[in-house]
C-alpha cells in the first residue's frame, strides 16, 4: 500500500469495530450461546472454521493478523460489547486472522446460521454488523492478510491466473516474487522447490500447493467445501454472474433453499467491466466487481450456498422412470439435486482467430481490463480489438494507465455499435488512437509473452508494433454445452429459448423442460445489460414459487389417490 494513502483501518475505524449497547446485546442473546475462554486461549485460528460471530461479554481478545515475514501483528484489542467476524463467518469459512483471549473471556456465539438469522430479524444493527463486516474484509484483501501466499515470477501466467481467481473471489492473498523478495527466496529454500515448479502455493493450514488449479485452491484455503449429493436443494442457479446472484437473493430471502455454482468466480461478465455507468442508482458509476461483491455478500447474508469454482458438466432432468428431481453433474464427479434449476450461465467471450493466439493466452492477452492487467501496462503501449460497449469501456480505463491504446476495429466505425457517451469520450483521449477496417495478423513472442503484434488494414498495409499486451472485446457465445441431451430447445445461435416459443404451456422464463428456467445473456432475446439480467433474477422467483405450488398440489392429489 502506498505509504501516502490511508487504510481501511485508518478511514472508517469507527464503523469496523464499535461497541453494542447492553440493551443491544440483551436482544440478540435468544441467537446465541456462552462460552468462556481462559486467558492464552484461541477463539479463532487463520484457516480453521471459526464458530460465528462472538460478542465479548467481559474480558479482552487480541485480534493477530499474520504478517509476510513470520510474526503476528494486532490489528485490534476487543473489549466489553465489542464483536468478532467478517464475511467469512457468514458462509462458515475458515477465520483469516488468529485470536486469543488476553484476559479470562466471557462471550455470547452466534452461529453462521443464527447469525443470519439475526441480520435478518435486527435490520438496523444487522445493517452496522454487516458493514461492520464488509470493512473488515476490505482491510484483510488490502494488506492480503489471511490469505495464501503465491510465490512466482510476477507476470508468469499462471501467478496470474492464481491472483486472477482470488481477486476475483474477494479473498485475501499475498504475491511474493523470488526475482525481488527475500521472503519468496526463503520459502523455495525451506520447501526445496526447483525452480521449474514455481508458482506455488502456501496455504493458510500450511499445505504447500505446486501450481494448483483453481479448484485446489479453493479447497486448501476452505473457498469450497463439499457438496451434498443427498440433499434436495429448492433451487440451483448455474451461474453468479448478475442474472444468477439476484435469483439468489430473491430465491433465498423468500425462503428457498438455494445453492449456486460458477466454474470461475462470482460476478460474470459484469465482475469485469471496469466502471458500470448505467445501472439504475449509480450515477457516478461503480466498477463491475464492487457491484458483484454486494450482490455476492446479500445472497450469503440470505443463506443461498455458494460452490465456486465448481462447473456444471451435464443435466439430468426428472423423468418418471428415473430420477424425482434434477440432477446436475459437476466436475470431480459431484452431483446436486435440485426441484428447480435456473440458468444464468450467460456468455463466453469470443477468441480470435490468430495463428500461435493460446501460446500467449496465460501472460498476454486479456479479455477483460481490471487493476491488475492496467497494473501491467502502466507506461506501455497496448492494443484492444473490439467495437462494442465493453471494448469502449476498456479503451477508457486503459488509457488512464498505458502510454498509448491502439483500438482496432474491424468495420468501418466504432459509432454503429458503441454508445455515443463512450465513443466522444475515446475521441477526447490523445492517447487513444482508432484504426478502423483492421485485422491482427500475427503475434510474435517467447516464453508465453508477447514481444510484437502485426496488424493489417483494408488496403493490404501491414504494420508491426512492440506491444506486449492484447487486449480482446469481439463478442460472446452462450455456455449451453452443459445442456446437450437434456431436451432444451435453442434458437439457431445456440441461446435458451423461453416461453411459449418453448413449449406450449410454458411461463415467459421457462424452457421446453418443465421446471428448467433461463435468465440474463444466455436467454434467446435477452438485453445484453446488468439491469436486465438482474430483472430477470428477481422476475423467475415469482416462476418458481407457482412451479412449486403446482408441484406441491400434484403431490397431494397423488397422496389422496
Ligand atoms: C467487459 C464488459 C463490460 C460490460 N459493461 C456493461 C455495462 O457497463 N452495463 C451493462 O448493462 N452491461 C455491461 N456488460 C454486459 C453485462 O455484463 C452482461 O449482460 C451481464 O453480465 C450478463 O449477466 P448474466 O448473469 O446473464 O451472465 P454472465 O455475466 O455471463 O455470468 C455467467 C456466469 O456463469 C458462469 N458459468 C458459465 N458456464 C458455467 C457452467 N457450465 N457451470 C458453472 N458456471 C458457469 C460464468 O463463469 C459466469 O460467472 C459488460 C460486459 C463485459 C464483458
Amino acid at each position: 500500500m502506498d505509504g501516502r494513502q490511508k487504510s481501511i483501518v485508518d478511514s472508517r475505524r469507527a464503523q469496523m469495530f464499535f461497541d453494542l449497547e447492553p440493551a443491544e446485546i440483551e436482544r440478540v442473546r435468544r441467537f446465541g450461546t456462552y462460552r468462556a475462554y481462559a486467558a492464552g486461549e484461541a477463539l479463532a485460528n487463520v484457516g480453521v472454521v471459526a464458530q460465528g460471530l462472538t460478542i465479548i461479554l467481559s474480558g479482552q481478545v487480541d485480534i493477530l493478523q499474520r504478517e509476510k515475514a513470520g510474526g503476528h501483528r494486532v490489528i485490534v484489542t476487543h473489549g466489553p460489547g465489542s464483536f468478532m467476524g467478517e464475511l467469512a463467518q457468514l458462509a462458515g469459512r475458515p477465520a483469516l486472522i488468529d485470536a486469543y483471549a488476553k484476559t479470562p473471556v466471557q462471550a455470547l456465539i452466534i452461529s453462521p446460521e443464527r447469525l443470519r438469522a439475526l441480520l435478518i430479524a435486527e435490520a438496523e444493527l444487522g445493517e452496522r454488523i454487516m458493514r461492520a463486516f464488509i470493512l473488515r474484509r476490505v482491510g484483510l484483501l488490502e494488506t492480503g492478510g489471511g490469505g495464501p501466499v503465491i510465490v512466482g515470477r510476477a507476470g508468469n501466467g499462471d501467478v496470474l491466473r492464481l491472483q486472477n481467481f482470488l481477486r476475483r473471489n474477494g479473498h485475501p492473498h499475498q504475491s511474493l516474487d523470488p526475482e525481488a523478495d527475500e521472503e519468496a527466496k526463503a520459502l523455495i529454500d525451506k520447501f526445496q522447490v526447483d525452480p521449474g515448479q514455481l508458482p506455488i502455493v502456501v496455504c493458510p493450514s500450511g499445505q504447500l500447493l505446486y501450481n494448483p488449479t483453481e479448484t485446489e485452491l479453493a479447497r486448501c484455503i476452505g473457498l469450497l467445501g463439499p457438496i451434498d449429493p443427498n440433499r434436495v436443494y429448492d433451487v440451483a442457479v448455474v451461474g453468479a454472474g448478475p442474472a444468477g446472484l439476484a435469483t439468489a437473493v430473491y430465491a433465498a430471502s423468500e425462503g428457498l433453499s438455494v445453492i449456486v455454482f460458477d466454474c470461475r468466480s462470482f460476478g460474470g461478465q459484469a465482475g469485469a467491466s471496469a466502471r458500470i455507468e448505467n445501472y439504475l442508482g449509480f450515477p457516478t458509476g461503480i466498477s463491475g466487481m464492487a457491484l458483484m461483491a454486494r450482490a455476492f455478500n446479500q445472497a450469503q447474508k440470505f443463506g443461498a450456498e455458494m460452490a465456486i469454482p465448481t462447473e456444471v458438466l451435464g443435466l439430468d432432468p426428472p423423468s418418471a422412470d428415473k430420477a424425482e428431481h434434477f440432477v446436475l453433474k459437476l466436475a470431480n464427479n459431484d452431483r446436486a439435486t435440485a426441484r428447480a434449476v435456473v440458468a444464468a450461465n450467460g456468455a463466453r467471450y469470443r477468441r480470435l482467430d490468430v495463428p500461435g493466439l493460446e501460446e500467449f493466452e496465460a501472460a498476454s492477452v486479456h479479455y477483460w481490463a481490471s487493476p491488475l492487467e492496467s497494473k501491467l501496462c502502466a507506461g506501455e503501449e497496448v492494443a484492444l480489438v473490439g467495437a462494442g460497449n465493453s471494448a469502449g469501456q476498456a479503451t477508457v480505463y486503459l488509457a488512464s494507465q498505458a502510454a498509448k491504446v491502439w483500438l482496432l476495429v474491424r468495420g468501418p466505425s466504432i459509432a454503429a455499435s458503441m454508445s455515443r457517451y463512450l465513443v466522444d469520450r475515446i475521441q477526447g483521449l490523445a492517447n487513444v488512437e482508432v484504426l478502423t477496417q483492421t485485422k491482427i495478423s500475427g503475434l510474435e513472442g517467447n516464453d508465453g509473452m508477447l514481444e510484437a503484434i502485426h496488424w493489417r488494414d483494408a488496403a493490404g498495409k501491414e504494420t508491426r508494433r512492440p506491444i506486449r499486451h492484447l487486449f480482446s472485446f469481439i463478442g460472446v457465445d452462450p455456455n449451453t454445452h452443459w445442456l446437450a441431451g437434456a431436451g432444451v430447445t435453442l434458437d439457431p445461435k445456440s441461446f435458451i429459448v423461453t416461453g411459449i416459443d418453448a413449449r406450449s404451456h410454458a411461463g415467459p422464463l421457462e424452457t421446453s423442460v418443465h421446471g428448467l428456467y433461463a435468465v440474463g445473456d444466455i436467454r434467446s432475446g435477452s438485453i445484453k445489460r446488468v439491469a436486465a439480467s438482474v430483472g430477470e433474477g428477481a422476475q423467475v422467483v415469482a416462476a418458481l414459487h407457482g412451479f412449486f405450488a403446482e408441484a406441491d398440489r400434484m403431490e397431494a392429489v397423488a397422496a389422496r389417490a
